[in-house]
């Protein structure tokens, strides 16, 4: 699968409050990624640095292949990062026209991307008789009038009704549903349930997880494994039915469960095969739970 965005050991410190915290993670064409995490978990900063409107501590990201420099990258990157704002007075259509002239794209793309976010009935009326959930759907417009590879978005429902909330979510899924890789911050745990394929979570910088979202939500939980004999390991809990998924990160073994068993007795079956823990911890919780546990209060 093609890569789209590699983050390695990427750092930031604001003084002395670090804000990403040796942070690593891949994008991958078509997913639908969510960086979830509570409020100041460090989302923006991250989104911020790959974009380049943030200076970095240390670590590094290159988009794509790693052979484009950035600048060149992120003209194939469509951000909405801030608020939306365009011109008040001018309405919808005058506005991406301007857009389009500035990323020398053609005007006719400007009617396919208000249909696809549902706003070419109102496409002339003027911007500022727009509410909040319309705004932020001219911005996923203007954002996909040069059909970029990736499209980012920060918080992208914040402060919509709920009605606003459910059509950005729609309307997001219906871009995916185009091949468009995704990449959103949220620290809604459900919307990116609601929303995401793949999931980065993030407490105060550092990452919690990363992997699917289906496997997240998995209720039998997970165990944690380390051995020496890592290839028998893995070979025996990918013909074990007890297993779903398996994943091995620098030794670190997690293995998704689809149904109940307990560490002795994990424990004893692997030692009875010969293969001899130096780690294991089953974590109870699915994280879902862990997740809302770290973001009460
Ligand atoms: P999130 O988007 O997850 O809510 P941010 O990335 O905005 O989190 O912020 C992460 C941390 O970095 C927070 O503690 C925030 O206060 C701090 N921070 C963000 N931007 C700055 C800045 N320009 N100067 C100082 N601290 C900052
Ligand atoms: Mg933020």
């Amino acid at each position: 699968m093609e890569t789209i965005l590699t983050v390695n050991n990427l750092t930031k410190k604001f003084n002395f409050l670090t804000a990403v915290s040796d942070l690593s993670f891949t994008i991958k064409k078509g997913n639908v990624y969510g960086i979830l995490g509570p409020n100041g978990s460090g989302k923006s900063t991250t989104l911020g640095i790959v974009l380049n409107v943030v200076n970095k501590t240390s670590g590094d990201f290159h988009w794509f292949d790693g052979n484009t420099s950035t600048h060149q990258a992120l003209k194939k990157v469509g951000a909405i990062i801030e608020r939306p704002n365009f011109y008040p007075y001018m309405s919808a259509v005058e506005n991406l026209k301007l857009v389009c002239r500035i990323k020398e794209v053609p005007e006719s793309k400007i009617e396919e991307k208000l249909e696809l976010v549902g706003l070419l009935e109102r496409k002339n009326s003027n911007f500022k008789t727009y509410s909040l959930g319309m705004k932020q759907r001219l911005a996923i417009a203007s954002a996909l009038l040069n059909d970029p590879e990736i499209l980012i978005l920060d918080e992208p429902t914040n402060g919509l009704d709920p009605q606003g909330i459910h059509q950005i979510r729609e309307i997001i899924k219906k871009i995916a549903a185009t091949g468009t890789t995704i990449l959103l911050a949220s620290h809604l745990l459900d919307e990116v349930e609601k929303v995401c394929s793949h999931v980065i979570i993030l407490r105060k910088g550092v990452k919690l997880y990363s992997g699917r979202v289906d496997e997240m939500i998995s209720s039998h939980g997970f165990f944690e494994l380390k051995t020496e004999k890592e290839n028998e390991l893995l070979t025996f809990l990918q013909n074990n039915a007890a297993f779903g998924s398996v994943k091995n990160e620098n030794g670190l073994i997690t293995a998704f469960l689809n149904e109940p068993l307990d560490a002795n007795s994990l424990n004893q079956l692997l030692f009875d095969n010969g293969i001899i823990l130096s780690h294991l911890v089953k974590r109870k919780e699915s994280l879902e739970e862990q997740f809302l546990t770290l973001t009460k209060n």
